[in-house]
């Protein structure tokens, strides 16, 4: 098939006017000026006219889970800061006290409250309702134009039960703050289910959640298995106040259900995450949020040479109200930064076309094609495809997606503009 549009966008050097790409099966078997594919290629032409076709979108950090809470968690804002998963109520661990009451909190002012309030409507969902919304937001992303997603899921046992419409690394997100001494089961049991999948990985949740024991089983089967990883650091303010001050509303809640406290009051949480022993900090971690970085902990990136893969995610980290993420100084220092939506908790869609819109409005000076790189580019690199996916280029995976585009500016801005459904996506070398 050759599929010709008014621009083709392939993030490989400059868009070409009136261009063309032959697919063949999954693959992409050449792109160009449109008469000189069609000289070179045969097959059926689709002509798309006036539209911009560009590489599939790649989400970075997504929870589909809680697709089915879109809205029902009211944002933090006065003087709050927080985390945006509090699965620390886990259907299969014991929850605790009223946060399982499906009471609807009326308010969410601390990371606490959040917990509570997700907590609380979590406790009202069974794997059937689970599937749903996994489901669900499976389709909300491809209609939004994403053909690959980095999910964290809760529920590995359920990835058997579920056919993906768009290429998927399933995470199992794993939290042993309840029953630190079965955390190598814990990550055990998550692979049995995990190994159905043809892509995945594992996400200890965040260092106030899973114990360091959980992490370092993490990276030993890591560098077996030669799988990702990826967790949620240094998010929130709470996060900060607990780590290094052994204070603050997240420090009290944790130590109220039985958390061992002994790590707290000494380090930052990027501290502790690439001081701890084994080579934390391999090429194989994802790491989402990085909002709470101190002057020291810049330092101590400076001079360590590992450069993990950085997930921020614009809207979520809005809705919490978190510190500026400082994306400038990650940058600068050769972090390889993308963004994905985080969940429906703490979002209210799953368009990639959103997010780069909100991260447009805090960083207005970094140009469009920039920020369309962090939705293809970046985390085709994060996830180690940067061979086979982000780029419109021979012998890439044929992922693909269009979007209306005329001459009044330039394809991409025209592309960061885009608000709707994707009307023509390809996955797969599929319609
Ligand atoms: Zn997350």
């Amino acid at each position: 098939m050759i599929i010709r549009a008014r621009t083709v966008v392939t993030m490989d050097g400059a868009p070409i006017e009136n261009g063309a790409v032959a697919v063949s099966g999954n693959q992409i078997a050449d792109v160009g000026k449109f008469d000189e594919i069609r000289a070179r290629n045969a097959g059926e032409i689709v002509d798309l006219g006036e539209q911009a076709l560009l590489p599939g979108f790649i989400n970075a950090h997504c929870h589909l889970d809680y697709t089915c809470l879109r809205g029902k968690i009211p944002p933090l804002r006065a003087a709050a800061d927080s985390c945006s998963h509090g699965p620390v109520g886990r259907p299969n661990l014991p929850a605790l006290g009223d946060e399982s009451t499906g009471h609807r909190p009326v308010a969410t002012e601390s990371f606490a409250d959040w917990i509570r309030a997700i907590n609380a409507e979590k406790a009202k969902l069974s794997p059937n309702d689970y599937i749903a919304s996994i489901n669900d937001g499976f389709a909300e992303a491809k209609r939004f134009g994403t053909t690959t997603i980095a999910n964290l899921t809760a529920f590995a046992e359920l990835i058997p039960q579920i056919r993906e419409p768009i290429r998927t690394w399933w995470f199992a997100e794993l939290i042993d703050v309840r029953a630190p001494e079965r955390s190598n089961e814990i990550v055990d049991l998550a692979i049995g289910s995990l190994k159905s999948a043809p892509n995945w990985g594992l996400a200890p949740h965040a260092l106030f959640t899973a114990s360091k024991n959980l992490y370092s089983h993490c990276e030993e089967v890591a560098r077996r298995e030669d799988i990702l990883l990826t967790t949620h650091l240094a998010e929130s303010r709470e996060e900060m106040e607990m780590f290094r001050d052994a204070s603050g509303p997240l420090y009290e809640f944790l130590k109220s259900i039985g958390r061992n406290m002994s790590d707290c009051g000494r380090q930052t949480p990027l501290e502790l995450f690439l001081g701890a022993p084994g080579g934390r900090a391999l090429p194989h971690w994802i790491v989402s949020h990085l909002n709470e970085l101190t002057e020291s902990d810049f330092d101590l990136l400076e001079r360590s040479e590992r450069r993990f893969h950085v997930v921020h995610s614009p809207r979520s980290h809005d809705y919490f109200n978190h510190s500026r993420f400082p994306f400038e100084k990650l940058r600068a220092l050769g972090f390889n930064i993308c963004l994905g939506t985080d969940s429906l908790a703490s979002n209210d869609s799953l368009s990639l076309f959103d997010e780069m819109r909100a991260f447009r409005r805090s960083e207005p000076g970094i140009s469009p094609d920039k920020i369309l790189k962090m939705v293809t580019v970046n985390p085709a690199r994060a996830l180690r495809q940067e061979n086979t996916l982000g780029r419109i280029r021979r012998g890439f995976r044929a992922d693909l997606l269009a979007v209306r585009c005329n001459e009044r500016d330039t394809p991409f801005e025209q592309i960061l503009e885009f608000d709707g459904s994707v009307d023509w996506i390809m996955v797969n070398g599929k319609l």
